[in-house]
């Protein structure tokens, strides 16, 4: 089965994970920015940051037989820096339109705060203008308040809702997100915090598979570039028919990237030999 890992900061990821995540089956990704580790002081971090996963990350999955592609934005978690925020959007419409940028985030709340509300809808205001796809954060606490936050934002900036990816749903927010927006929703499985594949099995089996998008979204924590293989395999064994699986794994992530016109990925791509990469 072919899988598109729709959420994965490979920034944060070696070699291994690329040669493992190709024998696994994932034939494309999407790489969102992210918080580095420290907080970044100058915008020009960004923007040279913003080019190494639109350029260099790509390149290196090439290689491995992988097609990626970004999203740029100001993540959630700087976003108390206010004069930074606006510093880096003042800047961030050439990395939006780079031909490898097929949306703008992750943003949204991290812990829902004021000044994070500020950076989340100048950001919706930007993808609306620019009619791009936007790839939401929903905070990890205070999932409630953090849901009923985000569609209000969202609402009042007016962004049309199938295009946003609103992700990091569990069992106290999916309900929510699917009757009351129109869109795709993602859930992360990470080995320990997060969700697992037996709590992904049970929210399917509850809401159905239409709009639903699943992600491993690994990075420098402990998480899994493999997660997805595992939803696949558990979900076999849980009575799950091979269309919802595929659907979950492979076509939503696809529908959902396709409303981007630049997103023409070739999930037919085969390992380059190591001794012919050019550097
Ligand atoms: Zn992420």
């Amino acid at each position: 089965m072919k899988i598109i890992e729709p959420h994965i900061h490979m920034y944060s990821r070696t070699t291994d994970d690329y040669e493992a995540m190709y024998a696994a089956g994932i034939r494309g990704c999407v790489e969102p920015s992210f918080w580095l580790g420290a907080n970044r002081r100058y915008a020009g971090t960004f923007f040279d940051y913003f080019m190494l996963i639109l350029e260099f990350e790509t390149t290196r999955a090439m290689r491995f037989g992988i097609e990626h592609y970004a999203a740029v934005s100001f993540n959630p978690k700087e976003a108390e820096n206010t004069k930074l925020v606006d510093e880096v959007l003042e800047g961030i419409g050439e990395y939006l339109d780079h031909p490898r940028c097929v949306a703008l985030g992750e943003i949204g709340f991290n812990n829902i705060t004021d000044n994070e509300e500020y950076a989340f809808k100048k950001q919706l205001e930007i993808a609306k203008a620019r009619d791009m796809l936007v790839i939401v954060h929903l905070p990890h606490f205070n999932k409630p308040e953090g849901i009923a936050r985000t569609i209000r934002c969202i609402r009042e900036v007016g962004m049309d809702e199938t295009k946003i990816y609103l992700d990091h749903n569990t069992e106290e927010t999916i309900e929510t997100a699917l009757a009351e927006t129109k869109c795709y929703c993602g859930m992360t499985v990470y080995p320990i915090s997060k969700l697992n594949p037996q709590r992904v099995s049970e929210i399917i089996k509850q809401v159905g598979s239409e709009r639903m998008i699943v992600s491993g979204s690994a990075d420098w924590g402990v998480s899994d570039p493999l997660a997805l293989v595992k939803v696949v395999d558990y979900m076999r064994t849980d009575g799950h028919d091979e269309q919802t699986i595929q659907r979950l794994v492979f076509a939503n992530a696809d529908a959902y990237y396709r409303q981007c016109p630049k997103w023409q990925p070739n999930l037919d791509m085969k390992p380059i030999d190591p001794h012919e990469f050019q550097r």
